[in-house]
């Protein structure tokens, strides 16, 4: 496990994730409600648009009832009857209003008056209509729509075939008397719808246009119609679909013109629809960048740290494994506070610390101590014997060798038991032990054989010492009555002394002791 590593990507990916997710979560939200607003808007402009024909359409109205009125005013047919007037009269005064109405709206391009009598009457701004000289009025549409409708009668929007613009008729007729003596129309050009309609763009290249009933363009720019094949086959009732094109996905809003018996179609790109989130998306990752770049410096400083702290806890515990213990333990707490994460790892090293000093107490002992009578080993006390040899030389100090062996040991051994040996020899080394300074060394040099050293002790001391020992030995209570006594040696140091040199000199003496009757000491001569 690459503990650093580790830190590095979990922070990482915690400050990069939640700015993920919550782009995504906005980018849906968002894109939804672009969706609807986008909607939303292309309604109110279809409806803008829808309102403005009808204002059209209706102005128009106005003044062919304006005109109508104004060729059935009984005042006027009165004047004009008076001044021996006719229809043609009455006509007359209303073509001479009809010159100055059809200014007066942008969309009216003329104002005509077709009579029962088959003549044509245009406003004075109509300009020359080339029609043919057996044009008749009542033949056409516009003439027999408005005689079949009560109110007036609107055309469907059709490609006038002079100016190629999109044009509509309105028509009324006049009745005088219950009798119809002619039809007004107006014509309205569409194409000023155009320009209306481009000021109306929805985003980059969204548009719109209108089509009539059975899908042929009517009002749209060129572009426009180069969009006509995908919605050529499409069922006009439907409000809305889309479209996958070379351009990318289109949606089409499709609005019905009740008055115009005709379709208003926006085009949205989907593209320029989701402008403001593909602005999003740069800003998020404008974001991500900049907080990519600010994760990676603190986690660089941060590593700094963490090697700094790791290279010094490896120290420490270098240290601790070269056995500098307690120190660096110290030092270890110091670095890890209670608080820290790595308190775990603290208190663990402090535990083997522990257990190491513990066993190292116990291998020091074991390896120092006798198993059966708890003194010195062999090992320690010749090691004791060899420093107090050097000490002595060193510091002109004297010190005093005892060696002691049990007497007839073997026998009592033979007659006793090994199990009661043993026992004999530990408390043997029990009164010995208690009999001693804690200075003094005592250890078992084999079998039964004991060297006590005596430090800043002279020979006479010791001769003293040797003597209480071998006495309290003597004393000492047993089973079935049995005596133990010890016979001992007993030296002081000397210039030329090596370790051989003094257990050969305090051996002799031993072996004197037991020569001459054992339970007794030997001493070197004063
Ligand atoms: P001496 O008076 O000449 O010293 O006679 P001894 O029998 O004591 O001498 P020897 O060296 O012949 O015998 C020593 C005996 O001590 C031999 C052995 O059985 C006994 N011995 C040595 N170590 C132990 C021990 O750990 N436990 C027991 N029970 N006996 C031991
Ligand atoms: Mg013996
Ligand atoms: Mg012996």
């Amino acid at each position: 496990m690459n503990l650093k590593k580790n830190i590095y990507l979990v922070n990482f990916f915690t400050a990069i994730i939640p700015i993920l997710i919550i782009s995504m979560a906005t980018y849906f939200i968002f894109s939804e409600e672009l969706e609807e607003l986008e909607e939303e808007k292309i309604e109110f402009i279809s409806r803008t648009i829808e309102k403005y024909l009808d204002e059209k359409i209706s102005n128009s109205l106005e003044m062919l009832i304006y005109l109508e009125e104004v060729y059935k005013n009984e005042d006027n047919y009165l004047e004009a009857i008076r001044n021996g007037g006719s229809d043609k009269e009455r006509t007359d005064h209303m073509l001479h209003h009809m010159g100055k109405l059809s200014t007066l709206e942008n969309t009216v391009k003329f104002i005509a008056y077709g009579t029962a009598e088959k003549q044509i009457f245009f406003d004075k701004n109509a300009g020359d209509q080339n029609l043919p000289s057996d044009y008749d009025p009542t033949t056409r549409t516009w003439y027999i729509g408005a005689l079949n409708s009560e109110d007036y009668y609107l055309s469907e929007i059709f490609i006038h075939v002079g100016t190629k613009e999109p044009v509509v008729t309105i028509s009324k007729k006049i009745e005088v008397n219950g009798r119809v003596e002619g039809v007004l129309t107006a014509l309205l050009d569409l194409s000023v719808i155009s320009k209306t309609l481009s000021e109306y763009k929805i985003g980059e290249k969204g548009s719109f246009f209108v089509l009539d009933k059975n899908n042929r363009m009517l009002i749209g720019s060129d572009k426009d119609k180069e969009k006509l094949s995908y919605i050529a086959d499409m069922d006009l009732n439907i409000h809305e679909f889309k479209k996958n094109t070379p351009e990318g996905k289109v949606i089409y809003h499709i609005y019905k013109l009740k008055k115009l018996d005709a379709v208003l179609v926006g085009v949205v790109f989907e593209k320029d629809l989701n402008a403001p989130l593909y602005r999003l998306k740069d800003v998020v990752f404008m974001i991500l960048v900049i907080v990519i770049l600010i994760i990676s410096t603190i986690l660089f400083i941060f590593g700094k740290f963490f090697d700094r702290s790791l290279d010094r806890l490896s120290c420490i515990v270098n240290s601790i494994s070269s056995g500098d213990y307690t120190k660096n333990i110290d030092k270890l707490t110091e670095m890890i506070g209670e608080k820290s994460e790595l308190k775990i790892i603290k208190d663990a090293i402090k535990n083997m610390n522990y257990e190491i000093v513990k066993r190292e107490t116990e291998l020091k002992y074991i390896s120092k101590t006798d198993p059966l009578t708890k003194i010195y080993n062999r090992r320690a006390i010749i090691s004791f014997i060899e420093v107090e040899i050097q000490r002595s030389k060193n510091f002109k100090s004297e010190y005093t060798l005892i060696m002691l062996d049990l007497d007839k040991f073997k026998r009592l051994n033979d007659k006793f038991g090994h199990l009661f040996g043993d026992e004999v020899l530990r408390e043997v080394c029990k009164i010995i032990s208690y009999n001693i300074k804690d200075t003094d060394k005592f250890g078992r040099y084999g079998g039964e054989e004991f060297l006590i050293l005596l430090p800043d002790t002279v020979l006479s001391e010791g001769i003293i010492i040797a003597q209480r020992l071998r006495k309290k030995i003597e004393e000492m209570k047993w089973k079935n009555d049995v005596v133990v006594t010890a016979s001992m040696g007993v030296i002081r140091n000397m210039k030329a002394d090596t370790l051989d040199l003094t257990l050969e000199r305090v051996d002799n003496l031993l072996y004197k002791a037991k020569n001459n009757g054992r339970n007794r000491v030997e001493y070197q001569k004063i």
